[in-house]
């Protein structure tokens, strides 16, 4: 599983405290470790991407920690299947 990290996107805001804490809401999980496949570093930052590889082009959010974050526009490969939320707040905490 691969995503692109889609990133600036600090203007976007929705109703939660931040964009972990949707992931957090939405997932029904907490945030442990960046979701990057060898990362160890603990997740810090929902992050905005896009599903690569796949006819999605849906935004949403997955943990991450901030180098991994800070790394638009690149593709990053997850560690296993990580719980895709939906960054579109009308369908989620709007
Ligand atoms: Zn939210
Ligand atoms: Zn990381």
């Amino acid at each position: 599983m691969k995503a692109r990290n889609i990133n600036g996107t600090s203007n976007h805001t929705c109703g939660c405290a931040s964009w972990l804490k949707h992931w957090e809401n939405f997932s029904g999980e907490t945030a442990g470790l960046c979701v990057e496949k060898s990362c160890m570093s603990n997740a810090t930052v929902g992050a905005h991407v896009q599903k690569e590889g796949v006819l999605d082009q849906h935004w949403y959010i997955i943990p991450l920690c901030s180098a991994h974050n800070n790394q638009q526009g690149e593709v990053i490969e997850l560690y296993g299947n990580p719980t895709f939320v939906s960054a579109n707040v009308s369908e989620t905490c709007g």
